[in-house]
């Protein structure tokens, strides 16, 4: 009697975990949104995050503006 009883309340958990699983989940973050636009710390253009250098809090367009600028605060 007590197994029956286990056993149900699995059944029960197994039910609740599946409704759980089916719930619409959130959309998944595509890389194709819109995404932000930063300002190269070096030359002042505007370039999608996604596509930014970062050093530190500062945001670069290209290598190139990273390491200069890396050599002129140093
Ligand atoms: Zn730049």
């Amino acid at each position: 009697m007590r197994t029956l009883l286990i056993i149900i309340a699995l059944v029960i958990i197994v039910m609740i975990v599946k409704r759980l699983w089916q719930k619409p989940r959130p959309p998944a973050q595509s890389g194709q949104q819109p995404g932000k636009m930063v300002q190269c710390a070096n030359c002042g253009i505007y370039i999608p995050e996604q596509e930014a250098l970062t050093r530190g809090e500062q945001r670069y367009c290209s290598q190139a503006h990273l390491d200069e600028d890396m050599r002129n605060s140093s």
